[in-house]
């Protein structure tokens, strides 16, 4: 027989075990199946910015990041080529009440989120295999756990199993793509305690974006992002070698340190693509965080993406939306939010990263548009951290990625 739930979720990531918490708090039956019996690191997003802090924070997640570790980061240094220290980014002014981005291990996060939402009364089921839509009209989800199948029933389905989820295939839904325009290489390290962690860094030099993220304790997750041709760059045997070996931009003053970092875990590169739809949802079913489309890792948006799908798909529920129809404002929401942060990832690399002669003049036509405080631009980049909802229609202009690449 099958067992009965309210709701179903599907991947228990940041944005399945927090939207799991979310419901289960309100006293619906939730059910969670995660694949994973443990989690663990698989270079993933680990600073969560501002706007996703306040999500985090009005679905009740946010004090259980803290609890599990978190590490409040109030500031950004941001150093480049020639100039060294070029400005500063105050995370804790970008969002009213929120005091900077929180900083986490993704696997403690989810732990933590996940064992919070099974202390609410959700049913946690771990090691989960084979996992298929099922039971005709009604929602339904069969999967193998153990060497037993089973079945649960709901009243929704919800897809959280990240970028390659099945329940998405399974339904039908299709994600638009913009193939890759940059790479992202992350790892994690120990060691930096001689480095100050009261801000985070990014730093800009030839063909390479370096950023440093504290956990507190003398551990950072550092990423390095390149243009598309660098796909390889940190892989194979001497792949961790090589990323550290990168790190050493002179126009940051911790290369000595970083260089010389401890590895606490793999080092492993990601395409900067990114993918969307108009209709994360079918009947019986609405998808959350990447299974719904991913944002380019360059701009560290996904996890703050997780939260706002989670928190706006909690409010609709609690609503009692179960229908397509009824999930289409967050549909049409999440479309217009995908593309002001591809726009402004395809900003970032186009000054930072693509492969270009006039790489220079890029920088030089974004900075000057940054230090005049041009709305267009900066409050175009200003809405990675406070939101991209902040922007006005008026200055989303696609054209702007034609003037700096003609810079
Ligand atoms: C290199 C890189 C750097 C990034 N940096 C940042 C950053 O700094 N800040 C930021 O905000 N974002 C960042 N991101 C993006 C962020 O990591 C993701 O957007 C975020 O983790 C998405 O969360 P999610 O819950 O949707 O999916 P996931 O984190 O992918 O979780 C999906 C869960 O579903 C489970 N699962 C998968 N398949 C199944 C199945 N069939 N059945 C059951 N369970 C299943 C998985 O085990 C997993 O636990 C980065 C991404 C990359 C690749």
């Amino acid at each position: 027989m099958a067992d009965v739930a309210d709701v179903v979720v599907v991947g228990g990531g940041i944005g399945g075990a927090s939207l799991a918490f979310a419901l289960a708090r309100e006293g619906l039956g939730v059910t969670v199946l995660e694949a994973t019996l443990e989690y663990e690191d698989r270079v993933r997003g680990e600073s969560l910015l501002p706007w996703g802090v306040k999500e985090a924070r009005q679905l009740g997640v946010e004090e259980i990041m803290l609890d599990a570790g978190a590490h409040v980061a109030p500031l950004w240094k941001q150093y480049s080529e020639g100039l060294g220290q070029a400005g500063e980014l105050p995370m804790s002014r970008m969002v009213d009440g929120i005091p900077g981005a929180l900083n986490l291990r993704h696997p403690a996060a989810c732990q933590a989120l996940i064992e919070a939402a099974a202390a609410q009364g959700a049913n946690v089921v771990r090691g989960v295999r084979e996992v298929k839509l099922a039971g005709g009209g009604s929602p339904a989800v069969s999967y193998v756990a153990g060497a037993q199948a089973h079945e649960v029933t709901a009243s929704l389905v919800v897809g959280a199993n990240g970028r390659a989820s099945t329940v998405r295939k399974q339904a039908g839904i299709v994600l638009a793509r913009q193939e890759p325009i940059s790479h992202v290489a992350g790892l994690l390290v120990d060691g930096l305690d001689d480095v100050p962690d009261d801000h985070d860094v990014t730093a800009t030099e030839g063909d390479i974006m370096f950023l440093m993220f504290h956990q507190g304790g003398g551990r950072a997750r550092l990423y390095l992002v390149v243009g598309a041709s660098g796909q390889h760059r940190f892989s194979g045997p001497h792949g961790t070698e090589q990323f550290l070996a990168s790190c050493a931009l002179p126009c940051q003053p911790w290369s000595e340190q970083v260089t010389a970092a401890k590895p606490a875990g793999p080092c492993a590169t990601y395409p900067g693509d990114e993918t969307w739809t108009a209709t994360p949802y079918a009947e019986g079913v609405v998808l959350i965080g990447d299974a719904a489309g991913h944002n380019n890792p360059i701009i560290g948006q996904g996890l703050s993406i997780a939260l706002r799908d989670a928190r706006t798909v909690r409010d609709l529920v609690l609503d009692g939306a179960r229908t397509p129809a009824a999930f289409a404002p967050y549909g049409q929401e999440r479309l217009t939010r995908m593309e002001r942060l591809r726009l402004i990832a395809e900003a970032v690399a186009a000054t930072r990263v693509e492969d270009a002669t006039n790489r220079a003049a890029r920088r030089a036509f974004l900075a000057e548009k940054v230090a005049a405080k041009d709305p267009e631009v900066f409050t175009l980049l200003i809405g990675a951290f406070a939101g991209p909802e902040i922007i006005p229609d008026e200055l989303v202009r696609p054209d702007l990625l034609d003037r700096i690449r003609s810079a």
